[in-house]
């Protein structure tokens, strides 16, 4: 969607909204709608913003007071729409440093890497596939480049069409790919987005795939920033958006929402307001509309999507201050292959500044430790368990460290990407007139994922508000929407 400057930028009547949760997807649309002279609340259930991106403080036996991140995040570069969100409070995005190279890690086979390969498809698989040890020539003949061939022809309509009820494992049983470039190659990328092979559509798999690797010219590089997340990202653009007029609720929560639209908040009182953009965590927007029972004589349809919207399985973080450093030649972030439990090792203390600076007073190491697709039912101080355990593994100088201070947690927040779930997938604009849907869990309309599918369904919510009044868009961007081998429609 381009922006129209020949159309007026605000809104000339009063208009007010309220937005529901205050992680990116909330606080894209908070912001960019008051941009445009909406008058917002935001709403936010935890005592700060940020949701899954957040930070908040916590302090080591030692007394030094640390921020520490709901867990590490990698910025690609190709999330244009969020690093443009961002843009409005660091203009050269400054906060933002190269991660640098990105291994894959395991017992059974040697290190390899995405990073460093050319940028544009078909180029990139090729290269990665004769470079990489997992997929020697006589292994690239037994694969079956007709199965292979929906990761080169991505097209919104017809991956979904034909993929959404396939399995992402049955998808990448049938390339026939041998075990080493499976674990190696794909099985990481695919565990990545949480979601368990079995179960994820692998219509979802191959959008990612488009988006993150085949479709766009950055690569898979990314970035992270140097300071915590609320020092980067959270105070500045919260300070942004109150200069802006807008409000401000952490620790509210809301219970309900009524069409007309009235908003019920946990301690009874109630808000209204012209428009209200959904933009909580899945379980928590079908919590929500449960509660709602004016929704669904209202918007049936959308009641019964947002009934069916299911979070998948747990993921675990965990936060290690120890008494002794890695090996120098250990990556910021690493992905881990065929381990039980572990999925990504990241080294704090060599990105983030205050990390390093605790790291080298006493030569320690500050090291977080992701399971993305968790077995059910344990509790976060086993997981941590697993995984360091795991890690001793993998990297033998982390078995003799002591450790001096452990931040752990299970979420359970996570959207499932189910097989057959996108036909009824509600996406931003709902039947509801008057609400909005965002959140990295929405129907979109181009490829886009995680942190990027929040900020870029915020932008379509904020624009199918203002249109209404006249007013001109958000320009909206994306990587290539199809692959290079779709077909002309
Ligand atoms: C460990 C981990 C690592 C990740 N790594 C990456 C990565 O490397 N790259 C990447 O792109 N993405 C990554 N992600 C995913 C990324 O964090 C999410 O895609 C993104 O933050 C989702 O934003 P959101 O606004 O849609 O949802 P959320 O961040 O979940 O925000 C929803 C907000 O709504 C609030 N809320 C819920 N119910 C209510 C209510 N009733 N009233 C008021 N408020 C409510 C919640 O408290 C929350 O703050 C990672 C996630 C995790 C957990």
């Amino acid at each position: 969607m381009r922006s129209r400057p020949e159309l007026p930028r605000t809104v000339g009547t009063p208009v007010t909204a309220v937005v529901v949760g205050g992680g990116i997807a909330g606080v894209t649309a908070a912001l960019l709608l008051a941009e445009r002279g909406v008058h917002v609340t935001l709403l936010e259930r935890a005592a700060q913003l940020g949701g899954r991106l957040s930070a908040w403080p916590s302090t080591l036996p030692d007394g030094t007071r640390h921020m520490v991140e709901h867990g590490f995040h990698g910025f690609f570069r190709q999330y244009y729409n969020w690093r443009n969100v961002l843009r409005r409070i660091d203009p050269t995005l400054s906060f933002l440093q190269p991660a640098g190279r990105y291994p894959i890690i395991s017992q059974e086979w040697p290190e390899e890497s995405f990073a460093g390969l050319p940028k544009t498809p078909p180029a990139n698989l090729l290269a990665l596939l004769a470079r990489s040890p997992s997929m020697r020539l006589r292994e690239l003949r037994g694969l079956d480049g007709t199965a292979a061939l929906p990761l080169l022809n991505y097209d919104r309509e017809e991956t979904y069409r034909r993929f959404d009820d396939v399995s992402a494992k049955d998808f990448l049983d049938a390339l026939g790919m041998p075990p080493r470039a499976r674990a190696m190659l794909f099985d990481v990328f695919a565990h990545s987005f949480f979601n368990h092979q079995e179960d994820m559509s692998a219509a979802e798999m191959l959008m990612q795939f488009h988006f993150y690797f085949l479709r766009n010219p950055e690569g898979l590089d990314f970035d992270a920033p140097n300071q915590d997340y609320e020092t980067a990202i959270w105070t500045p653009l919260a300070r942004q958006f109150e200069a802006l007029g807008g409000e401000i609720r952490t620790g509210t929560t809301a219970e309900s929402v009524e069409p007309g639209w009235t908003v019920t908040l946990g301690d009874g009182s109630r808000l209204s307001a012209d428009h209200v953009v959904l933009a909580a965590d899945p379980g928590a927007a079908r919590t929500i509309a449960a509660a709602s029972p004016g929704l669904e004589r209202h918007a049936p349809e959308l009641a019964a999507q947002l009934a069916a919207v299911e979070t998948t399985a747990p993921y675990a973080v965990s936060r290690l201050w120890t008494d002794r450093d890695c090996r120098p030649e250990r990556a910021v972030f690493s992905s881990v292959s065929r381990e039980a439990t572990l999925d990504s090792v990241t080294l704090y203390h060599r990105i983030e500044r205050a990390a390093g600076q605790w790291a080298r007073r006493i030569g320690g190491s500050v090291i977080e430790l992701h399971a993305y697709a968790a077995p059910t039912g344990l509790e976060a101080a086993e997981l941590t368990k697993r995984m360091w355990t795991e890690l001793g593994g993998l990297w033998p100088e982390t078995v003799d460290m002591t450790i001096l201070h452990v931040e752990e947690r299970v979420g359970h927040d996570a959207p499932a990407f189910n097989v057959g779930s996108d036909a009824g997938r509600p996406g931003v604009v709902t039947d509801a007139d008057g609400l909005y849907l965002a959140g990295d869990w929405v129907r979109m309309p181009f490829p886009s994922a995680l942190m990027e599918r929040a900020a870029g369904s915020a932008i379509l919510a904020v624009n199918a508000i203002i249109e209404r009044y006249g007013v001109g868009p958000n320009q909206v961007w994306s990587v290539a929407p199809r692959g290079l081998l779709a077909r002309d429609r």
